[in-house]
């Protein structure tokens, strides 16, 4: 007897799930080259200056993690294979995990290119429980695409989130919503999105190391140590958070931009790459259901002194051709001021929905996640340098010629531009790490 659906009981069913790729890429790569089965293998940029974008399981038992400068990489293990990114390739194969998870759940909040969160509980008719769900899931991400992912499931976004990494890897884990409360007591504070190093260092002082011990001290004390942060942190500390998907506003901007080793001292160069940013701009924007009425060209010269200059159009738009009329109207007028270019960028912004495209809210967040990489990716550039990451379509070889492996593997030619979207809005640094 099915005695699923009641209103009143739906509302404690461990119902929202969060679905994450297991090291996406380099699952892709160790997939697709079964070779590297139990090597410590990254995916990240092999030059000097490289770092590492993904990390495979036997890579992070080293020590070696996202993010990580590849010399250190290196240092943890001398065997790393490295191999360069092939972005367009893990699109794809994004796109197709996204696939899987809306044909079963209709609420999907996809948060980067390899993780979302669904509300099941609307799916639990025609699916079953969030574990069969969960599990559905999981299977046919592995049967289709022959790659693992791991599935947390609570009553709150926050703590699936958690139960997700604690399933880790090729693992599910579904806290019942009874169970919240004991299930988080002995992790770590850290593990709570939004309490960073320094928080956890001034709950450190006064002696709280637990998500249980922060149950226990004072509430003023808790909101000296996490501002205005606390009272969540303590909702979701003693099991009473709520919050389910909540679909992002929508970003006001898109863009790329691009920086180089070498200056660039060709205004022609300038000008072609601006005109390919234009076309990429477009491109989001189309993916997106977006169209814009603000173009913007950013430029940095090689003594750090940036300019951004903006051009409005008359009807808003989503071509290719009018984003590069503009942007190189912009650029002929900077271009005897900037004649050496570090860096080039190209955004839109005020943005508004394209009419007509019934789809466009799944293609939104699809969008919307994979920026989300390209701004892992950006972040990972900031911190270690333009050359750290390449975008596998720029690399010499083709993207889907085998790829070379090893260590020795040569960087990209001098000069070749590196892609790195802005995404939208400003840009945090806060570092998920997974
Ligand atoms: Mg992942």
């Amino acid at each position: 007897m099915d005695v699923r659906g009641d209103a009143g009981s739906t509302q404690e069913i461990p119902g929202i799930l969060h679905l994450d790729m297991d090291a996406f890429f380099a699952s892709i790569e160790v997939r697709d080259d079964p070779g590297l089965q139990g090597l410590p293998v990254v995916v990240g940029g092999a030059g000097a200056r490289g770092v590492v974008a993904a990390a495979s399981y036997p890579a992070r038992t080293r020590g070696i993690r996202s993010a990580m400068p590849m010399a250190s990489a290196r240092r943890l293990a001398p065997d790393l294979v490295v191999v360069p990114p092939r972005i367009d390739h893990y699109r794809r194969i994004s796109d197709h995990v996204m696939g899987v998870l809306g044909d079963v759940v209709a609420d999907i909040e996809q948060i980067s290119v390899d993780e979302a969160f669904l509300d099941v509980r609307g799916a639990r008719r025609l699916f079953g429980t969030p574990e069969q769900i969960a599990d559905l899931l999981r299977r046919r991400i592995r049967e289709e695409l022959g790659l693992p992912s791991s599935v947390g499931g609570s009553v709150s976004r926050a703590v699936a989130k958690i139960a997700s990494a604690r399933a880790k890897p090729d693992g599910m884990l579904i806290v019942p919503a009874a169970g919240t409360a004991e299930f988080l007591a002995p992790l770590p504070v850290s593990v709570v999105s939004g309490i960073g190093p320094k928080a956890q260092e001034a709950l450190a002082r006064i002696g709280v190391r637990t998500i249980g011990q922060l149950r226990e001290i004072p509430r003023s004390t808790l909101t000296r140590a996490l501002g205005p942060r606390a009272p969540e942190v303590l909702a979701l500390a003693d099991g009473s958070d709520r919050t389910g998907l909540g679909h992002r506003a929508r970003d006001k901007s898109l863009g790329t931009e691009r920086t180089w080793d070498e200056d660039l001292t060709d205004p022609t160069a300038v000008r072609r790459s601006i005109t390919q940013m234009a076309d990429d701009v477009a491109r989001q924007l189309r993916r997106g259901g977006f169209v814009t009425r603000t173009v913007v060209l950013k430029l940095r010269a090689s003594d750090g002194t940036t300019i951004t200059r903006s051009s409005t159009l008359d009807h808003p738009t989503s071509s290719g051709e009018r984003l590069r009329e503009q942007v190189v109207a912009l650029w002929e007028r900077e271009r005897s001021a900037m004649r050496r270019v570090r860096l080039a960028g190209v955004r839109a912004s005020n943005l508004e929905p394209a009419a007509g495209t019934p789809v466009q809210s799944e293609l939104n967040a699809r969008s919307a996640g994979w920026q989300d990489l390209e701004a892992a990716m950006d972040r990972a550039l900031d911190r270690f340098g333009s050359r750290s990451l390449e975008r596998g379509s720029t690399l010499p070889a083709a993207a889907d010629a085998p790829q070379r492996r090893g260590s020795e593997l040569p960087s990209s030619p001098a000069g070749e531009a590196t892609g790195q979207p802005t995404g939208g809005g400003p840009r945090t640094r806060d570092h998920d790490g997974r």
